[in-house]
């Protein structure tokens, strides 16, 4: 198992979507547990396939939940429900980090409640649901999957933020397409 770097916005594994997965193989095996060490190292409560530059419709979640411990898991070939209606954006609460944007916060209404269904490696139907962070997780997640990052659904005046934030930052300009969260401390969200 392995720590594998992180695509950072504007590289193309990040702005197309992801093949479904046909059958599980010893490869998908090895990325799904590279996946879960990445998402470790990199603090992150979610990851998906294509922020390691995988084209394939996975990803793995650690998320804290109210009152209990983490969900925790595996998705391949996730189908996202959203459930109820967005509030109207809170810029408190409301505040969406990624690692493909690291070091970057902007605040984005989410749908309170979202369902997730798909298989684990072992081919066992999976159903998650959840309210709060775990439904903004697994909303943010099939969006990566979908080929969308959070700051793509963001409102205009926080999209343009976002873009002068991007732009500070360089990646672009010094054709940084990935960062190594085994080797670095910086820019950790
Ligand atoms: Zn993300």
């Amino acid at each position: 198992m392995a720590v594998r770097p992180i695509t950072v916005i504007g590289h193309k594994a990040l702005h197309s979507p992801t093949k479904k997965v046909k059958e599980v193989t010893d490869e998908i095996r090895t990325l799904v547990a590279d996946m879960y060490d990445t998402m470790e190292a990199a603090d992150g409560v979610g990851l998906a396939a294509n922020q390691v530059g995988s084209r394939l419709r996975i990803f793995v979640y650690d998320c804290p939940v109210p009152d209990g411990p983490n969900a925790r898991g595996e998705v391949i070939n996730p189908v996202l429900e959203r459930l109820g209606t967005p509030a109207p954006v809170d810029e408190e609460e409301d505040g969406e980090g990624c690692l493909s944007v690291p070091g970057e916060w902007f605040p984005l209404a989410r749908h309170p409640r979202a369902r997730v269904t798909g298989t684990d490696l072992e081919g066992n139907e999976v159903v998650i649901e959840g309210e709060g962070l775990l439904a903004r997780c697994l909303q943010h997640e099939t969006d990566h999957l979908d080929g969308y990052l959070y700051v793509d659904r963001l409102t205009a005046r926080f999209k343009s933020e976002a873009r002068e934030a991007v732009k500070d930052r360089g990646w672009a300009a010094d054709g940084v397409l990935r960062w190594d969260p085994s080797s670095t401390t910086a820019d950790k969200v």
